[in-house]
């Protein structure tokens, strides 16, 4: 049988295994180079750098040993006020928690963030008092801007893109997975925040995921712009911000504890 000179002589990468090129003797006896495939093997597609780190998922007090603990129950020292960064004025509880101090304002983290992993845990008072968007309102905002709406919207109906979970006025959440009122809520946020360019216009929009205990509520959300209680969302050059938590100043006595965050 006629064999097929190839020019290319070598070894390439095909889909599944290695080529290459040896020289045989056809019919006549020249020689030509015929194209064997090598099959795959497993060691083709491994590799082994570089090595993650190794974290304790379940460190300290059951925190991450790679997570920054922004409140564990013992003090407000990792926060401030938001509007003029003196002391955080909020409540502090001894069961761990801290509760909005009302019209005393948002507090804010004195660390700046950029992309973040974060877990928190809120709830909302047993004894519901207000309707709509007046029943235990409060809200986390990522980079002091995104906000992630935390409410009591048990048997309490709003605007579904105010509704808990929600990122306030763009994104409804997928389903409301909030547990019985005055109970333990969790959520854990992946967040990338937005990238600028020099001119500060927005090349790369911020994204948000979140899991309300454990459920899946917003998916790699494109977040719009920051999140405005008037008006639609728009987007201006920052870079790294505090986590910050909202005081909506009417009563909502919204309680937090076990707050941590890992940088991305
Ligand atoms: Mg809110």
């Amino acid at each position: 049988m006629k064999k097929v000179l190839v020019l290319l002589i070598g070894v390439s990468l095909v889909s599944c295994g290695l080529k290459q090129e040896k020289e045989i003797e056809d019919d006549s006896g020249n020689k030509v180079s015929e194209n064997t495939v090598e099959p795959a093997k497993p060691e083709d597609t491994e590799f082994y750098e570089p090595i993650p780190p190794i974290v304790n998922p379940i460190g300290k007090n059951g925190v991450p040993s790679d997570a920054i603990v922004l409140f564990d129950g013992e003090n407000l020292e990792s926060w401030v006020q938001a509007k003029d960064g003196s002391p955080a004025k909020w409540h502090l509880n001894e069961d761990g928690s801290m509760t909005v101090k009302n019209k005393s304002g948002d507090i804010k983290t004195k660390q700046n963030f950029g992309s973040v992993q974060l877990h928190i845990e809120w709830k909302s008072p047993v004894d519901v008092e207000g309707e709509n968007q007046h029943r235990a309102n409060s809200g986390v905002f990522l980079q002091n801007r995104y906000e992630v709406q935390v409410l009591d919207n048990n048997h309490n109906n709003t605007y579904v893109n105010g509704q808990v979970g929600s990122i306030y006025k763009q994104s409804v959440p997928l389903v409301n997975a909030s547990v019985p009122t005055g109970e333990w809520n969790t959520y854990d946020i992946i967040f990338h925040q937005p990238e600028f360019n020099e001119q500060g216009e927005i090349i790369k929009k911020a994204t948000i995921t979140v899991l309300q205990n454990g459920v899946l509520i917003q998916d790699h959300f494109e977040i719009l712009g920051s999140t405005a209680y008037i008006g639609h969302p728009k987007y201006e050059k920052h870079g790294k911000a505090p986590l910050s938590l909202q005081d909506h100043g009417d009563n909502s006595r919204v309680s937090y504890r076990n707050i941590w965050i890992r940088a991305l």
